[in-house]
């Protein structure tokens, strides 16, 4: 990319840093009793005191959340020149090949292509081509018909916004002509008169033919329908994203982010569909970028979307811990204050990332989530033990999140297995489990599935790593499930009982009683 285009990156880091840690700190606001502080000694400390005493650890922590988007990312030029070689075609009005982009969870590829869509596009803009970049994270759209209408919506926005402008240009001609003694005056019209409505102005010579255009907008205006959420028969989607697109010149690259889960959820009928549109497209063209987490996936393609779809291959591979520190120390040196972390803080994090497969995500997490701690432990430097601290509580969250967002039969069978714990029942057993269950469901009103049922869901359960469970002989009595709960007891309660349908359980003593029941 050229040089110049650099000056117009948006939002510089440096412009970013509104030292996010100050206003952290005076957010809260509490009634504090100023008399009695003030007046009993004079060193007594308010709330504010120590906190304010401490040297912030945080210069931007923005620049280490997720949501932003770094304009640096070392060790990935490669992948980002064979981008943007691929691309610049689209600049020049031809249409790029096709690009499959691959790699696992972290590797920078979003980050990566985003990068490369705003540069795009700003350089777009430079020359004015007609060169338009649309992003979809297909783990949020999922299906054909979400991905075919939000395109189609996206387009059928800026068709609209394009057409109006058109028509104020064309108003404002029309005006102008009627007041202009001659048309050439106008066309030679000085300084106020922006330069489109110049160049139309030397196209239309009298206002019947500017209000014959207009009518023409108007009436395409009108035919812009945008499309619902649900509800149209997918030919119809389509063909609306079609005339969206082919409603005048220009290039179009489509990123399909985490497209694995489109074809994962709804297979390739999307991808089929616009991979065959250039043929039938007359005005406009269409490139295709899709980014996956799985390497595999194009196993499940049709062959000829397949052909179609990885003309170009970009692989992402997993950093090591070496560029990993090296992601790192460019981030910390904008996020943090000068020398607030020790030597092996980066190494660290770098370490711990490059073992959950070279996941920069990860890394930054960890080193952001240190740093949270240190500030939270008001010491002045981030040090190894709480990039330690981070891990396990990133680990926690992980745990948290999965639990949180388990159906409610799930959650009833993981409350039961919680409550045996809690009453010292070591080695659980199904029947035991069962027996809890069926009364929790009677409870709160929910259907009570079937023993084996049960047993499945404790198998998931196994499978998320939420409990240890495996099969023991009874002998004669054939087999069961013995399990242990393998994540912390009061976390995992806790956020049980948030789940309002289970919150309503008061007394659980009863329900402890009922697994001797049967036995
Ligand atoms: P992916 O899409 O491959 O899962 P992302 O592009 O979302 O990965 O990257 C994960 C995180 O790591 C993001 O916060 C991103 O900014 C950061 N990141 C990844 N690669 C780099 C890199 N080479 N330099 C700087 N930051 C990076
Ligand atoms: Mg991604």
């Amino acid at each position: 990319m050229t040089k110049e285009n650099t000056d117009s990156e948006p939002d510089s880091a440096a412009d970013a840093d509104d030292s996010t840690a100050a206003r952290d700190r005076s957010a809260t606001s509490t009634n504090l009793d100023f008399d009695t502080m003030f007046d009993e000694n004079e060193e007594s400390q308010g709330l504010f005191d120590d906190l304010l005493a401490s040297e912030p650890i945080f210069e931007n922590k923005e620049v280490l959340r997720p949501s932003y988007t770094p304009h640096e990312l070392p060790h990935r030029n490669d992948q980002i020149n064979r981008m943007a070689t691929i691309l610049v075609s689209a600049l020049r009005g031809d249409t790029p090949s096709n690009i499959l982009i691959y790699g696992k969870t972290g590797t920078g590829k979003t980050a990566s292509a985003k990068f490369v869509s705003q540069e795009l596009e700003s350089t777009s803009q430079k020359y004015d081509v007609p060169c338009e970049v649309e992003y979809i994270n297909c783990e949020v759209t999922d299906t054909q018909y979400r991905v075919l209408a939000q395109l189609a919506n996206k387009f059928i926005d800026k068709n609209e916004a394009r057409i109006e402008s058109k028509i104020e240009n064309l108003e404002a001609v029309r005006d102008r002509l009627q007041s202009a003694d001659t048309p050439s005056d106008l066309a030679n019209d000085s300084d106020d008169t922006d330069e489109e409505v110049r160049s139309l102005a030397a196209e239309y010579d009298d206002v019947a033919a500017v209000d014959a255009a207009i009518d023409d907008l108007e009436a395409d205006l009108a035919e812009l329908d945008p499309v619902p959420m649900t509800g149209w028969p997918t030919d119809r989607v389509y063909s609306t994203f079609f005339e969206a697109v082919d409603y005048h010149e220009r290039v179009v690259v489509i990123m399909l982010d985490e497209i694995d889960k489109l074809v994962e959820k709804s297979g390739d009928d999307t991808l089929y569909n616009l991979s065959r549109m250039n043929s039938e497209l007359t005005n406009s063209r269409i490139s295709i970028m899709g980014i996956s987490n799985d390497l595999k996936f194009t196993d499940f393609l049709d062959p000829r979307v397949k052909s179609s779809l990885g003309e170009e291959e970009i692989v992402f591979p997993p950093y090591d811990a070496t560029q990993l520190r090296d992601i790192l120390q460019h981030r910390a040196d904008v996020a943090f204050k000068s020398e607030a972390l020790t030597s092996d803080v980066i190494p660290l994090c770098a370490a711990f990332a490059a073992q959950e497969h070279g996941d920069a995500r990860r890394a930054l997490d960890l080193l952001r989530t240190a740093g949270e701690l240190a500030e939270r432990s008001q010491a002045d430097l981030i040090e190894e033990t709480h990039v330690r601290q981070a891990q396990d509580k990133i680990e926690l969250d992980r745990v948290v999140e999965v639990v949180r967002t388990l159906p409610t039969q799930s959650k009833i069978v993981l409350f039961s297995i919680i409550l045996l714990e809690k009453n010292g029942v070591h080695n659980i057993n199904t029947g035991e489990v069962f027996n809890i269950y069926k009364r929790l469901c009677e409870e709160i009103d929910a259907d009570v599935l079937t023993q084996r049922r049960v047993t499945d869901l404790i198998s998931e359960l196994d499978m998320l790593g939420i409990v240890n469970a495996v099969v023991v002989s009874k002998g004669r009595y054939g087999r069961t499930k013995e399990m242990n709960l393998s994540v912390p007891i009061d976390e995992t309660e806790a956020v049980l009982l948030s789940d309002s349908r289970l919150g309503d359980i008061d007394n659980v003593q009863p329900f402890v009683q009922a697994r001797f029941d049967n036995d």
